[in-house]
């Protein structure tokens, strides 16, 4: 372990008193923008039995020890175990999430509140606990086993991919039942292991509560009301001037535009300000292109327009100005790449594997899963799958009888 980290993890086992003889810090396993996360051994497991283990039927978390940490209680071995037992006890581990200290106390509370609210989905991981001290608030997690996903997904079938959308769409569709959008959908925020085929939901830390921050955009209008309105803000903003407005009085457009670029869909793009879960639903998409096109990151976009202009390459301008209609926008553009048609996906990830050139074809299961893709990655998030509509589909049911 390095100096820096090590240094880092006695300061943050000497920030609570009694921390040592709970935890054993073992290595740094993640750091993000807004935390640290570090891998500890629970020294006090056997002291709540099992708690956080998810029951024999995989279906549901115990409940998690509702244990007040306090200095008192933290005692590393039960006088009443023998040594032997001590011995044999198998290791548990726990994720510690470090929050920065620069986070806002409601965006903390948010994350956690969000994960209370969350706590018996089996796919997403539960909060075992969190504590502070001053400006420093840290979350217990039960530690999950995953893989990197840049070591596994070029191997993945289509079988594979089936199932691990299957269990990334089982937590969707319980978070989304909540009405929670999870707002930062990539495969970091996705715990898997390839081994088990099992897969946990992390980080609510960008997660808000759907309809709580919206104001009404045209793209939840019926279309002729839309068409009315747009009508309207052209004529009210360009009426007196020829061309760009040069006094703009519309009000300006605040959206929450959280989440991670190249995963971001088309109508936060746009500004939409009532924006739904099916925003997750398009990242979900952007993981399935990448596995199926074999590239990671797939989109690699500085910032907002760039990613738009990339999303319009493979859409077309036609259907991205429609797209922007939708949310009161106006998308027009004279990049030279961005053609009026786009290109098919299946057409996008011949390119990417390399097949173009063969004349091979995708394999009818593949041909599959771009169809679903398709159904991800609607421009029009009103008529993008929902999570649970996902999980009813052919391609998510392959393999299962
Ligand atoms: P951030 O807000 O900093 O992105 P995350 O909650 O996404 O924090 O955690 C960052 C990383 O830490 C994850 O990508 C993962 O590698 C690791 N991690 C987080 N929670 C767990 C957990 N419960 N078990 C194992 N690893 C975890
Ligand atoms: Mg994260």
């Amino acid at each position: 372990v390095d100096g820096n980290i090590q240094h880092d993890m006695e300061k943050l086992a000497n920030t609570y008193p009694g921390f040592r003889q709970r935890y054993r810090l073992i290595k740094r396993i993640g750091e993000g923008t807004f935390s640290t996360v570090y891998k500890a051994e629970d020294l006090q497991y056997d002291r709540y039995d099992n708690s956080w283990d998810l029951d024999k039927d995989n279906e549901k978390w115990s409940p998690p020890p509702l244990k007040t940490y306090s200095a008192q209680s933290s005692m590393a071995f039960d006088a009443t175990q023998s040594m032997e037992q001590v011995r044999r006890r198998k290791p548990k581990f726990v994720a510690i999430k470090k929050i920065y200290v620069t986070s806002s106390p409601t965006r903390i509370l948010n994350e956690l509140e969000l994960l209370h609210d969350l706590r018996n989905c089996p796919s997403v991981c539960p909060l075992v606990t969190a504590f502070r001290s001053t400006d420093q608030v840290v979350a217990i997690l039960p530690y999950f086993r995953h893989m990197d996903f840049r070591q596994y997904f070029r191997k993945m079938t289509p079988p594979d991919m089936a199932i691990y959308l299957r269990s990334l769409f089982t937590a969707l569709s319980f978070v989304h039942a909540r009405h929670i959008l999870h707002r930062d959908i990539k495969p970091t925020n996705f715990l898997y292991d390839p081994d088990t085929q099992r897969g946990v939901l992390v980080d609510f830390g960008l997660a808000e509560r759907e309809g709580v921050e919206s104001k009404p955009c045209t793209c939840h209008d019926d279309p002729v009301a839309r068409k009315t309105k747009l009508r309207a803000a052209l004529h009210a903003s360009l009426a007196p001037h020829n061309g760009y407005p040069k006094q703009d009085t519309r009000p300006s457009r605040r959206a929450n535009r959280a989440g991670t670029r190249g995963f971001r869909a088309p109508e936060v793009l746009f500004k939409c300000t009532e924006q739904t879960t099916k925003i997750d639903i398009w990242s979900v998409g952007v993981i399935l292109l990448t596995i199926l096109s074999r590239r990671f990151p797939f989109f690699n976009s500085a910032d907002d327009v760039e990613a738009m202009i990339e999303i319009a390459t493979i859409f077309g301008q036609k259907r991205m100005r429609h797209a922007g209609q939708l949310h009161g926008c106006m998308f027009e553009t004279t990049i030279p790449t961005v053609g009026s048609q786009g290109f098919s996906l299946e057409r996008i990830i011949l390119w990417s594997t390399c097949r173009s050139d063969t004349g091979e074809v995708l394999s009818d299961n593949e041909k599959q899963a771009v169809e679903f893709l398709n159904r991800c990655m609607e421009l029009d998030p009103s008529r993008r799958i929902s999570a649970d509509e996902a999980l009813q589909h052919p391609f998510l049911q392959m393999g299962l009888d």
